[in-house]
């Protein structure tokens, strides 16, 4: 608890939680709730909107709710959604994931804006957490056997907080990682994702759109207050410098690639202003522990964005972790460290799994060279003619679990064996 005595001094805080993301958020709810006295640090003095992180998934809704921060979401007008639909270019469907067949509370997704998700953990808060923002964590501070014992910030304010565990939730290029000596080495896909926001009503309404494209993949789905999200798949240089004629003339193209979006393309164009060009990677870390620190969120981890599964299963990180560690002596360090490791056990398989279901996902998706094109579509469609498939797949990508293919079903998939169990659904 804050204020006494560790073997190196004051303790600040039981848990010091370096960012305030999604993943630093959701922990310090998740801790808060179980009572836990948590200090969040954020270098950031206020939050820039940017696209990421907008889709929730049943499993993660569940947990917000029990946070208490579902409400606040849907006070906000957030968006539900019932199904993922990979579409051909002329908008006929290839498959279908009917989040309405799952066995769950909420079996839909959710959407919104990165900001505001985080506006609503903010209001969730517990009253043993206590925020800092624009505070740069720059360092860790270690006893002399190399454990945590907390962190240093930096900049104009310059301090040691100690803790009984300190949590990295800093993102992708983790500087706690690499302080903890733990390594995750984010690989860039070969292409980029164009991001739009267009005022308007896409064509479907109540789904995520993915349309799989001989020019790669395009996405769309609404947000709140009639707003629309579209991401496009773009080659690494394939806006290098381009001017505005440049880039009228390929949303055109755009366009005509891609027939379904016929309906947005007066929008596209007068959205191009506001465009914005992200490089999109995969990875994830082979430890997420050492004595008195843990990694949680894109620290750990990283997917494909297709797949709306990096902001899921950060909150499902916070959830264990706070699980983990509730009703543990904290100041216990072999109960803590012990308490840590069981965080990680039951982690690492998970964010295995969810990376390689991502991963997959996107090669099946993404790829524009001819023979990845063809493999892709032929997956897609052969999961679509086996209900057993498609029920598999909606649940692997709920976040309510994960029942990993075998190679039957990828045969199954490829159309190489028919499905005989293609009727039947599993159970929960
Ligand atoms: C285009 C795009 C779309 C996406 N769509 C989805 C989706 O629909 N669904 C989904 O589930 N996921 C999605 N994701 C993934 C999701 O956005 C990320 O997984 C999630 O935001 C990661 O959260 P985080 O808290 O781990 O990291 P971040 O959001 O990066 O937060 C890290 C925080 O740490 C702070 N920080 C960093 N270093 C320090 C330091 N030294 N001291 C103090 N503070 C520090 C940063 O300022 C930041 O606020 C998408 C990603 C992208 C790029």
């Amino acid at each position: 608890m804050s204020g006494d005595r560790g073997p190196d001094g004051p303790v600040e805080a039981d848990v010091v939680i370096c960012g305030a993301g999604v993943a630093g958020l959701a922990a310090a709810c998740a801790l808060g709730r179980h009572g836990i006295d948590v200090l969040l640090l954020e270098k950031q003095r206020s939050r820039p909107p940017v696209a990421k992180g907008e889709v929730l998934q049943p499993g993660s809704l569940n947990l917000l709710h029990g946070w208490g921060v579902l409400p606040a979401l849907e006070a906000r007008r957030a968006v539900r959604l019932d199904r993922l639909v990979a579409r051909r270019a002329d908008g006929s469907e290839l498959l279908t994931m009917d989040f309405g067949q799952l066995d769950t509370d909420r079996p839909w997704l959710l959407s919104h804006d990165y900001v505001t998700i985080l506006e609503c953990l903010e209001g969730a808060l517990g009253g043993t957490v206590r925020r800092q923002h624009g505070v740069l964590v720059e360092d860790l501070l270690r006893d002399e056997h190399g454990r945590v014992t907390g962190v240093r910030t930096g900049g104009g304010d310059r301090r040691e907080i100690r803790a009984r565990a300190v949590l990295a939730a800093d993102g992708r290029s983790s500087r706690l990682r690499r302080l903890a000596g733990m390594t995750a080495d984010p690989v860039a896909y070969d292409h980029r994702l164009l991001s739009f926001e267009l005022a308007g009503t896409p064509p479907v309404t109540d789904e995520v759109s993915t349309y799989v494209t001989d020019r790669g993949m395009v996405m769309v789905y609404p947000l709140p207050d009639e707003r629309i999200r579209v991401y496009v798949q773009v080659a690494a240089d394939e806006l290098r410098k381009a001017d505005q004629v440049r880039l009228r003339q390929w949303c055109r193209q755009l366009v005509a690639d891609v027939p379904a979006l016929g309906p947005l393309a007066g929008l596209l164009e007068a959205g191009l202003g506001s465009r914005q060009l992200l490089p999109v990677f995969q990875y994830w870390a082979p430890s997420l522990v050492r004595p008195g620190i843990a990694l949680v969120g894109e620290a750990a981890h990283g997917v494909h964005p297709l797949s709306a599964q990096g902001m899921n299963t950060a909150i499902g990180d916070a959830a264990a972790l706070a699980s983990r560690l509730a009703g543990v002596d904290l100041g216990d360090r072999a109960a803590l460290d012990g308490a840590l490791r069981a965080y990680e056990g039951e982690r690492l398989e998970r964010i295995k799994d969810i990376h390689s279901m991502s991963h997959n996902a996107a090669r099946m998706m993404t790829s524009t060279s001819r023979g990845g094109r063809i493999l892709g579509r032929r997956l897609l469609s052969g999961s679509a003619r086996s209900g057993r498939l498609r029920h598999q797949l909606t649940y692997n990508m709920s976040g309510l679990g994960i029942r990993p293919l075998g190679t039957l079903d990828r045969l199954f998939q490829l159309g190489v064996l028919p499905d005989r169990r293609r009727a039947a659904v599993a159970a929960r």
